[in-house]
């Protein structure tokens, strides 16, 4: 009986594997004609200021809409453009399209807004990056301080290579934030190490935090402890009223999420809102 399940077991086991590799075999192989195909698109979600209720920054987010699997979440294919190093392309293609956004807005007279990047860990590691946004910014004459990278923890590691990439980034000027703050597993001390100007909390700290007094808890440190280290710090995936007024309450500067607003294609975007 025993030796059935086991086999059994190993079998599914096999099954499982098999078609997720297959499945993201194939995935890739779209991924890598997904730019030229013109298949890939940034979607901008507004950042909003919660004493001012004035929008002055987005998030970036990119969005993949192909024939044959229709729209992918970045949640599924980030992933499998990590591990294939289709990354690299994929976030040079990104910071590009955002840095003509941010030409375009400060073309129309919006010199403030502020558009962050989500950096993937690889992405961020390669040779040159900061000369890579330098460069970037220098070809569309943007202002340095108009473009904000986000990185996660898991990209902070405890090398030289990290502080030195921070540090060339902080001395052309951009922003720079941490990324599902708490979620990682690194330790606070990089906070006093890295030049770091941005704290965004995750959203599952976010979530019923009017009612959940752990999350509660939780969230009002991080936002204390940005205040004390002279930090903005922004809520992620703020979805309701109550959680709105609760991050007001507790002097949180900056909010995003469904209750704001979705990420949305750029014609969507009401621009008579922004400064
Ligand atoms: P993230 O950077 O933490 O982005 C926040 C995610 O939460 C986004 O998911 C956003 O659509 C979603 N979100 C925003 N507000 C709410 C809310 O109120 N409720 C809920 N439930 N979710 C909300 P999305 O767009 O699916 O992106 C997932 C992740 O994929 C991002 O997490 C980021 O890590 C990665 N990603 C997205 N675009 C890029 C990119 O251009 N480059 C890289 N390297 N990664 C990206
Ligand atoms: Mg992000
Ligand atoms: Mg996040
Ligand atoms: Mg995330």
């Amino acid at each position: 009986y025993v030796k059935e399940r086991g086999r059994a077991g190993y079998r599914f086991f096999k099954e499982e594997m098999n078609s997720s590799f297959a499945n993201d075999a194939l995935l890739e192989s779209h991924l890598r004609r997904a730019i030229e195909l013109n298949e890939l698109v940034v979607f901008y979600q507004p950042q909003v200021d919660l004493r001012s209720n004035q929008i002055n920054s987005f998030e970036a987010l990119l969005r993949w809409n192909n024939p044959t699997f229709g729209f992918v979440s970045p949640a599924n294919f980030i992933p499998i453009a990590e591990e294939s190093g289709l990354i690299l392309q994929i976030g040079d293609w990104v910071l590009e399209q955002v840095c003509k956004q941010l030409r375009d807005w400060q073309n129309k007279g919006f010199r403030q807004v502020r558009i962050a990047v989500n950096i993937s860990p690889k992405q961020f590691k390669t040779e040159c990056f900061a000369k890579k946004v330098g460069d970037m910014l220098k070809k569309y004459g943007i202002h340095s301080s108009s473009l904000e990278v986000e990185i996660t923890e898991s990209a902070m590691t405890n090398t030289s290579e990290t502080l030195n990439i921070l540090k060339e980034l902080k001395n052309i000027g951009v922003v720079i934030s941490i990324d599902d703050f708490g979620t990682g597993y690194s330790s606070l001390s990089y906070l006093k190490r890295y030049p770091i100007d941005i704290i965004k909390i995750d959203q599952t700290f976010i979530r019923d935090i009017e009612l959940d007094e752990k999350n509660a808890a939780i969230a009002k440190t991080i936002i204390q402890l940005a205040h004390n280290l002279g930090l903005e710090v922004v809520a992620e995936g703020v979805e309701k009223n109550q959680e709105v007024d609760f991050l007001k309450g507790v002097n949180c500067q900056k909010a995003q999420g469904y209750f704001f607003s979705r990420p949305i294609p750029i014609h969507e975007i009401v621009e008579n809102y922004m400064n």
